[in-house]
């Protein structure tokens, strides 16, 4: 079956925005259905959007577990798929997902994939090499760093969230887990602010301080720290 996503759909949408906006006679429901079949050759935008809806049901991605309960791998949202509300509330995830993705390049981890990386973390931390014990803290911090953005994509907000190397700044002054001597290192190479959060969460409101490092690529430091764990692994 095919699939469409919702870019797709916001593709759609935009065109026909871009036509009315011409001085068309047509309406907008009309060049929604005329770009509909003209890219995707279904019968109108309605079609295009039931196809969407689907689609997410249908996609490899899908996993069945047991009790009638299916796992999205692409968002990791577990759902009962015979029951409205819960489709529904994974369609609204995924969504969020793909806006993220598309905006980013990159989704956070999933929940297990998380719980991995600070294990892999905390044993570095352990070891004697302070490059380990630098790549531990900072695994560590990623891992706390994709759970809040998780939250964020959730929440709606992930647009406003700092990216990997503000975060550890801001995370810094409360990783408490983070021996001393890695922990002056970390603030030396990312900055620190001052008391942001203690929970480990962003939240929309907490603002962005100015800091004493310079900001970096935005999101170098994560991708360079996940290549160091796969080899490490
Ligand atoms: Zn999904």
């Amino acid at each position: 079956m095919k699939i469409i996503t919702h870019s797709d759909i916001n593709a759609v949408k935009r065109a026909a925005k871009a036509a009315r906006k011409t001085g068309s006679s047509l309406s907008y429901m009309q060049w929604l259905d005329h770009f509909a079949r003209q890219n995707h050759q279904v019968s109108g935008f309605h079609e295009l959007q039931k196809i969407c809806d689907n689609g997410l049901l249908m996609s490899d991605d899908i996993q069945e577990l047991s009790g009638g309960i299916v796992h999205c791998r692409f968002c990791g949202c577990n759902f009962v798929a015979q029951l409205d509300c819960d489709r529904a509330e994974h369609k609204k995830r995924h969504r969020q997902c793909e806006q993220f993705l598309s905006a980013m390049g990159y989704l956070p981890q999933q929940h297990d994939r998380r719980e991995t990386t600070k294990r892999q973390g905390y044993m570095l931390m352990s070891s004697a090499d302070t490059e380990q014990q630098r790549t531990g803290a900072l695994a560590v911090l990623a891992g706390h760093f994709d759970r809040s953005l998780s939250a964020a994509i959730d929440g709606d907000y992930w647009r406003g969230h700092p990216d990997f190397d503000e975060y550890i700044a801001m995370a810094l002054p409360n990783a408490g887990f983070t021996p001393a001597h890695i922990k002056s290192r970390l603030a030396a190479e990312f900055g620190e602010y001052p008391s942001f959060f203690n929970d480990s969460y962003w939240k929309p409101g907490r603002g962005k301080v100015a800091r004493s490092a310079p900001p970096k690529d935005r999101n170098g430091t994560r991708k360079k720290l996940f290549m160091t764990l796969d080899l490490s692994q």
